[in-house]
């Protein structure tokens, strides 16, 4: 049986969105795009040299029925939560939080020499695991693995796996595959990921053909399958900035465009359940949403709290 590759399904540009206490970030992909990305919510990227647009931070709120994933790429962001945790999110480092039934935090971002930059994606948890007692996985950046290739990559797998490499962030519900890749100019990445998953790049630095089709310069290779695009008709490589869904298929294939490129790649298991979301709460229903609500006014919002710290 031959191996389907993966074409890009839709590209994302995200918008500019001013969220927390007046955060100033790229929102590449949120609640307009339900269910589209399923398992994923939401990917917001931040980026500034300017302290300004990020100072004021993300004060105390809560959080229920999903797992909030943040990655730090140059930069310090203070963090403290309802479960007792304190500490810094370092350039390099991940944060990888399960709200459960409930957690409040803050996210404060420090003042940084040049760029602070970052990543925050939402996971969705499923039905049966909404509720669960909340944990936290403070991964520092020299604990996630990093594989060397010998055409000069660099390939972080903070979750998931890479050529027999696994990553540190394990036993989350929907079998997440979480890399940072750094391929050098013209070479080709290539990634099994399963049937069904849903899977999405999101790029960093420089440029790529993250549908695999041919190296930049070669002309035009032939169509690919499932691909609606005719062979000739390729689009120019993609650069910083965008987010690249893919459709269904056995792996994804990325060729590195003339100057290299650095992305990150996810997928997960898609829950294929009701989607009921209310800022920071995402649950199945709406009368899961008012009793969470109901549940904060109470003061009843954290019920009970677990330190998981597995690295
Ligand atoms: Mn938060």
């Amino acid at each position: 049986m031959s191996e389907t590759i993966r074409s890009v399904r839709q590209t994302f540009r995200g918008t500019e969105t001013l969220e927390g206490a007046g955060v100033r970030l790229r929102r590449m992909f949120g609640n307009s795009e339900v269910p589209l990305l399923d398992p994923f919510l939401l990917l917001d990227n931040f980026g500034s040299s300017n302290p300004a647009d990020y100072l004021a931070g993300f004060p105390w709120h809560p959080h229920r029925g999903i797992e909030t994933v943040t990655y730090m790429l140059h930069g310090k962001t203070a963090h403290e939560d309802s479960l007792g945790n304190k500490g810094v999110i370092d350039s390099g480092d991940v944060q990888w939080m399960s709200a459960g039934s409930g957690i409040l935090h803050q996210e404060m971002p420090k003042r940084t020499e040049g760029v602070l930059s970052g990543f925050q994606l939402w996971v969705n948890l499923p039905r049966d695991h909404k509720l669960e007692t909340p944990s936290y996985r403070g991964v520092e950046s020299r604990d996630i693995p990093l594989v060397h290739g010998e055409d000069g990559r660099e390939v972080r797998v903070i979750a998931g796996e890479y050529q027999g490499v696994v990553g540190p962030v394990q036993h989350i519900p929907v079998d997440p595959v979480y890399l940072d890749v750094t391929l050098p100019v013209d070479s080709e990445f290539h990634l099994p990921v399963k049937r069904g998953h849903t899977a999405f790049a999101q790029a960093i630095e420089g440029t790529a053909r993250f549908d695999g089709l041919g190296v930049v310069g070669e002309g035009s290779g032939p169509t690919a399958p499932g691909s609606d695009r005719p062979a000739g008709a390729q689009p120019a490589p993609t650069g910083p900035g965008h987010t690249l869904l893919y459709g269904d298929g056995d792996a994804v294939r990325i060729r590195a465009g003339s100057g290299g490129v650095r992305f990150l790649l996810g997928a997960g298991r898609p829950l294929h359940e009701p989607v009921a979301w209310y800022g920071p709460i995402v649950m199945n229903t709406r009368e899961e949403i008012a009793q969470a609500l109901a549940d904060l006014r109470q003061g009843t919002f954290v019920r009970g709290s677990q330190i998981v710290n597995e690295v």
